[in-house]
C-alpha cells in the first residue's frame, strides 16, 4: 500500500466514517426535536381550543338563559316562529328547545358547536323546557383557533362538523394524542372531546406541522456545518499528507545521494518536531558514515602500503633480516604506530637482542622493557604505558618445535590505547612472521645440508669439486700450488664387522673432527666417499702437503675412540697420499693423490706417500 493511499484510508477512518455518524446523530436529534417542538405547539393549540371551547359555552349558557325567559309562556305551537326571531336577533347559530329529553324545536345550523343550557322550570299546564343555544358554528371555531402550521378538525361521532385541511375528512385520528400523515406532510395530533348539543360529544383534533420549514432549514444548517468540517479536514489532512510526502521526498532524495556516496548535502531540518529530529539523526548518520568511509579509504592505503611491503620482501629472496623488518613495519602499519623495535635471536642459544628500531624509542626503554616483559611472561603480548605513548609488543613463536620464542616486536604510538583489534592483529601477524622465518630458516638448512655432509659435518663430495673448480681456476690465474691430500682409513671394514656401523660412524665423526682440528683455516676437509676423506690446501706444495698429510696421519693415529658398548677405547690408523700441483689441473691432481694413496696402502698402510708423478704423467700412466 502507497503512503498516499494509507494516508487517504486514514482519513477516511478518523474524519470520514466519524462524521458520517455525526451527520446521523444530529438528522435524528433535529428529528426528534422537532416531534417534540410540534407536540408542545399542539398542546398549546389543543389548551387554548380548550378555553375558546369552554367561554363560547359560558357565554352560550346565557343567550340560552335570555331566550328561556323570553319563551317562557310561549305555547308550544309558536314556539318555532319566536325562536326564529330571537335567534336572527341574538346571532344565534343553533337552538334547541326539549322536553322530557325530546327535541320539540331545533333550528339554525347544525355544525354549531359549545352549547350553553337553560332549564325552565314548568308550572301547571307547562312542562318543564331546556333550551339549548350556541353562538359558534364549528367552522368559526376551527378557523379561530387554526393557524400557520395548524390545522384543526371538528368532528361529532364520525360526522367531520369542519376541518382547516383539505382531505381530512376521512382521516383517522388518533383519540388523545399521536401522529399522522396526511399526503406527504407528517402531523403531530392532540385530541379532546367537549360536550355537544343533546348527549352529542364533539371530538377537536389539533395537527401540527412536523415537516415545517424550520426543520429543512436546521437540516440544511447540520449539512453546511457537517461539509464544512469534511472540507477543512479534507484542506488540512491534504496540506499535511503534502508535508509529510515532501518530508518524506527530501529524506529519500537524501538515503539515494548517500548511496552513491555524495555526503555534502544534509537533509534541511527545521523546527523541534520529530521529523527535524529524525533529519538530524539521518545527518549524524551521514557524518559517521563519511567519517568511516574515511577511515576505510586510509586502512585501504595502509593495506596497500603493506602488500607493496610483503612484495618487496619476496624479492628480497627471504632473507631473515628483510623478514623482521618487514613485520616490524607491517605491525606499526597496521596499528597505527609511529615507533617500533623488533628483538631476536641468533639462535636458540642465544639471548633477545634488539635487531632494528624505527623511530625514536630514547626515553622509552623501561616502557619497552615492561611491555616486553609481560609478552615474554604472559600470553604472547604485553602493554605498557609511559605518559601519553602506549606501548604493545607481540611474541614471535619458537622456530623449533620446543624452542625459546624467536623474538619479539614492540609498537609505540601516542594517544588512543590499543584495543582488543589491534592486539588480535599483532597476534596474527606475529603467527604469520614466525611461520614465515621458520620457512627461511628452514630454507637455510637445506641449502647448508647440500654442501655439508650429514654425518660428518665436513665438505660433501659436490662441495669438493666445487671449491677445487674455482681453487684450479685462482691457480691458473695466479700460477700458485695448491695441495691435496687423499686419505682412506685403513680396515675400516673390520670395525664395522666388529662393532657395528654406529661405532663405524663414530670412528668417521672423530677422524674427521681430527682432520677439523689439524688442518688451517684456509683449508677443507671433504668427505670424498665411504671413509676416503681428502683436504684441499690453497698455496701448498707438495713438501706443504706431505707435511700436512703426515700431521693428519700422526693426529689420527694418537685417537682413542672410546667404544660404544665401553670396551677398550679403539685407535685406527690412516693411509694418506699426498700431492700438488700449479697448472690447474683438476682431474691431474685428484688422480695423483689417489695414486699415492693406493700406494701408501700397497706398501703397509698407515704412512704416507708423496706422489711422484705429476698429474699429466699419471693421467699418461694409465
Ligand atoms: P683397506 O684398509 O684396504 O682400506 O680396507 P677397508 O676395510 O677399509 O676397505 P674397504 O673399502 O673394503 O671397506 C670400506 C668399508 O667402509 C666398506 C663400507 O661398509 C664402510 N663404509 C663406507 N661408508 C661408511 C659409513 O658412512 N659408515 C660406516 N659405518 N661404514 C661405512
Ligand atoms: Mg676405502
Ligand atoms: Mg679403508
Amino acid at each position: 500500500m502507497s503512503f498516499r493511499a494509507r494516508l487517504t484510508s486514514f482519513f477516511f477512518l478518523i474524519v470520514v466514517i466519524p462524521m458520517i455518524a455525526v451527520a446521523i446523530l444530529v438528522f435524528r436529534l433535529i428529528d426528534s426535536s422537532q416531534a417534540s417542538k410540534s407536540d408542545a405547539r399542539a398542546s398549546g393549540v389543543a389548551a387554548a381550543a380548550a378555553n375558546v371551547y369552554r367561554r363560547a359555552s359560558v357565554q352560550a349558557s346565557f343567550a340560552a338563559r335570555a331566550v328561556a325567559e323570553e319563551l317562557a309562556a310561549t305555547p308550544a305551537s309558536q314556539l318555532g316562529s319566536r325562536l326564529s326571531g330571537l335567534m336572527s336577533r341574538d346571532a344565534l347559530a343553533r337552538a334547541t328547545v326539549s322536553v322530557g329529553g325530546r327535541v320539540i324545536v331545533d333550528s339554525g345550523d347544525r355544525t354549531a358547536v359549545a352549547p350553553g343550557i337553560a332549564v325552565m322550570a314548568g308550572s301547571i299546564g307547562h312542562p318543564q323546557r331546556t333550551f339549548e343555544v350556541s353562538q359558534l358554528t364549528s367552522t368559526q371555531y376551527a378557523q379561530e383557533i387554526s393557524g400557520p402550521q395548524i390545522g384543526v378538525v371538528v368532528r361529532s361521532g364520525q360526522r367531520t362538523l369542519a376541518s382547516t385541511l383539505a382531505g381530512a375528512t376521512d382521516l383517522r385520528l388518533p383519540e388523545h394524542r399521536g401522529a399522522v400523515t396526511l399526503g406527504s406532510i407528517s402531523y403531530r395530533v392532540a385530541t379532546q372531546t367537549f360536550p355537544g348539543f343533546g348527549t352529542d360529544r364533539v371530538t377537536v383534533s389539533v395537527l401540527s406541522n412536523l415537516s415545517d420549514s424550520s426543520v429543512a432549514q436546521d437540516r440544511e444548517l447540520a449539512t453546511a456545518f457537517i461539509a464544512g468540517f469534511v472540507l477543512l479536514a479534507l484542506f488540512f489532512a491534504m496540506l499535511s499528507s503534502r508535508a509529510l510526502q515532501g518530508q518524506l521526498g527530501r529524506f529519500l532524495e537524501a538515503a539515494r545521494r548517500l548511496g552513491a556516496g555524495d555526503f555534502s548535502s544534509p537533509v534541511p531540518t527545521s523546527g523541534r518536531d520529530e521529523f527535524a529530529q529524525l533529519g538530524e539523526e539521518f545527518n549524524n548518520m551521514s557524518r559517521e558514515l563519511e567519517r568511516r568511509l574515511g577511515e576505510l579509504e586510509q586502512e585501504r592505503a595502509r593495506v596497500r602500503k603493506s602488500i607493496r611491503r610483503i612484495g618487496e620482501a619476496f624479492a628480497s629472496g627471504l632473507d631473515r633480516d628483510a623478514l623482521l623488518q618487514l613485520a616490524l613495519r607491517t605491525a606499526m602499519d597496521a596499528t597505527n604506530a609511529d615507533r617500533g623495535r623488533v628483538s631476536a635471536r641468533r639462535n636458540a642459544a642465544q639471548p633477545l637482542e634488539e635487531m632494528m628500531h624505527l623511530g625514536r624509542l630514547e626515553g622509552l626503554e623501561e616502557a619497552v622493557y615492561e611491555a616486553e616483559r609481560r609478552a615474554l611472561e604472559g600470553d604472547g603480548t604485553g602493554e605498557a604505558g609511559d605518559g601519553s605513548v602506549r606501548l604493545a609488543s607481540v611474541a614471535l613463536g619458537p622456530i623449533a618445535p620446543g624452542g625459546p620464542t624467536h623474538g619479539l616486536i614492540t609498537v609505540c604510538r601516542t594517544g588512543r590505547r590499543f584495543s582488543e583489534d589491534d592486539i588480535e592483529l599483532l597476534r596474527s601477524l606475529a603467527a604469520q612472521a614466525t611461520l614465515a622465518l621458520r620457512n627461511v630458516t628452514m630454507h637455510h638448512d637445506i641449502q647448508r645440508q647440500a654442501v655439508t655432509d650429514d654425518l660428518t659435518g665436513l665438505a660433501t663430495h659436490g662441495r669438493f669439486q666445487e671449491l677445487l673448480d674455482t681453487e684450479m681456476e685462482e691457480v691458473r690465474r695466479y700460477r700458485y700450488p695448491v695441495g691435496l691430500i687423499m686419505l682412506d682409513i685403513d680396515d675400516f671394514k673390520a670395525i664395522n664387522d666388529r662393532h657395528g656401523h654406529q661405532q663405524g660412524d663414530r670412528v668417521l665423526r672423530a677422524v674427521a673432527d681430527t682432520l677439523r682440528a689439524t688442518s688451517r683455516d684456509v683449508d677443507t676437509v671433504a668427505r670424498y666417499g665411504g671413509e676416503e676423506m681428502s683436504v684441499v690446501l690453497p698455496h701448498t706444495n707438495l713438501d706443504g702437503a706431505y707435511e700436512m698429510a703426515e700431521r693428519c696421519r700422526l693426529a689420527v693415529q694418537s685417537l682413542r675412540i672410546p667404544l660404544l658398548d665401553g670396551g677398550e677405547p679403539l685407535s685406527v690408523t690412516v693411509s694418506v697420499g699426498a700431492a700438488s700441483c700449479t697448472d690447474g689441473d683438476k682431474d691431474g691432481l685428484i688422480a695423483a693423490a689417489d695414486a699415492a694413496l693406493y700406494t701408501a696402502k700397497r706398501e703397509g698402510k698407515n704412512r704416507t706417500v708423496k706422489a711422484t708423478q705429476t698429474a699429466a704423467e699419471v693421467a699418461g700412466g694409465e
